[in-house]
């Protein structure tokens, strides 16, 4: 989830992002230790696959990559690296976990991702469970799973990446992707590391797990590009509640991976910060059932889309406080509301209500404000409604 205000400072780091000069690759050359990644600098040339590329380095009993090519990793195996990020202010790296189960066959390569946004914790847990599912003695292709790929983020289980380039700017780094190895600022260049060394050559389909922000629930839901057939097919494998078709923003990881021909989208597991173990496992069949539609696996299909029921919505409106104070919501997730329902009442510190809220129209709650106090300009409601012109999206969840 975001709101107008946190949108502005997006879009501030996304032009940041966009600064990247000629004279960023001459630096990057001139600095690599490394030849291979010298000669690889230009965005045009990082995305082929040359190989894996080992560092050298073992961390914590993990090999360290500077780049996977899952075409030259034994099949029939699990492998777990470290991925080398972005440098990290006292001169190290941020490293990011990840781990292939290459099939003994060859196939399709599905990635799943997740801690793009450090406060969402159910993703993690979630490709943990379909990793240790995995038998690749028993697949035809590949599934590579990138657990952490905002770690900064993640330590501090805070949403944004903290840039400390001018004293410490938190950005949002699924705004920047698909990322720029030669940009002004680290979270920009790491996101251009893992776009074009992890993630672009190695992956047929993308799935990039989130959840509702800090201060928010939300359904079992994805933000998918319904209007592409193979966005559609993997978003209606999954057995849950709604699914918001929308573009959303040009940043977004699952849109930088559509852009470069690879279907994606934004499946998210309810609330942050915690495991939500029974969401998990809903995410865990509709996950395994993408991975038997492309042929990784065989085998039955478990519950998908139908058989929940799930809201297809092309809009969303959402409820933005008028006034700073404590909010009594009176309804629930997945709750279908009528035009003109009272939703929430606002109360200030004397317990004097301040504001009350009615829907402006017809719809279906899809996130819930969490935190008993907003201020103006806070969402404090998300609904989504099918329209026959839709929104635009000015207002979107992830
Ligand atoms: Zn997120």
């Amino acid at each position: 989830m975001t709101n107008g205000s946190n949108e502005k400072l997006d879009r501030r780091g996304f032009m940041i992002g966009s600064m990247a000069t000629v004279g960023g690759a001459a630096t990057l050359l001139a600095t690599s230790t490394q030849a291979q990644t010298a000669t690889t600098s230009a965005s045009t040339t990082a995305t082929a696959t040359k190989g894996t590329v080992f560092t050298g380095d073992v961390i914590d009993g993990k090999r360290v990559i500077s780049a996977l090519d899952v075409s030259d990793l034994e099949p029939g195996k699990k492998h777990s690296f470290y991925f080398q990020g972005v440098g990290m202010p006292t001169g190290q790296h941020w490293y990011v976990a990840v781990m292939v189960a290459k099939g003994a066959s060859p196939g399709k390569r599905l990635g799943l991702i997740s801690g793009v946004h450090g406060d969402e914790m159910s993703p993690i847990h979630m490709i943990q469970s379909v990793m240790n599912a995995l038998d690749p003695a028993a697949m035809s292709g590949t599934v590579i799973a990138v657990f952490d790929v905002s770690r900064p983020a993640v330590e501090s289980m805070a949403r944004r990446w903290p840039n400390s380039g001018r004293g410490i700017d938190l950005i949002d780094i699924n705004r920047l992707f698909p990322g720029n190895e030669n940009a002004p600022d680290a979270p920009t260049r790491h996101a251009g590391l893992v776009f074009n060394r992890l993630l672009k050559p190695n992956l047929d389909y993308g799935l990039d797990f989130h959840t509702a922000a800090t201060g928010m629930d939300a359904t079992a839901f994805h933000l998918a590009r319904m209007d592409l057939p193979e966005v559609r097919v993997m978003a209606e494998l999954y057995p849950i509640d709604q699914i918001f078709d929308n573009a959303a923003y040009p940043g977004l990881l699952a849109n930088a991976l559509i852009d470069a021909g690879i279907p994606a989208l934004t499946p998210e597991i309810g609330r942050p910060r915690i495991l939500d173990h029974e969401m998990i496992g809903l995410f865990v069949e509709g996950t395994m059932n993408v991975i038997k539609h492309h042929g990784i696996l065989s085998g039955p299909m478990g519950r998908t889309g139908k058989d929940s029921g799930v809201l297809v919505a092309d809009a969303m409106f959402p409820v933005i406080a008028t006034h700073g104070g404590f909010v009594e919501l009176l309804v629930e997730l997945n709750q279908a509301v009528k035009a003109g329902q009272k939703l929430a009442i606002q109360r200030n510190t004397f317990g004097e209500i301040v504001a009350e809220y009615t829907a402006p129209r017809d719809g279906e709650i899809g996130a819930r404000r969490t935190d008993a106090t907003a201020e103006p300009g806070t969402p404090i409601l998300f609904a989504l409604f099918d329209s026959a012109t839709p929104s635009g999206g000015d207002v979107i969840v992830e």
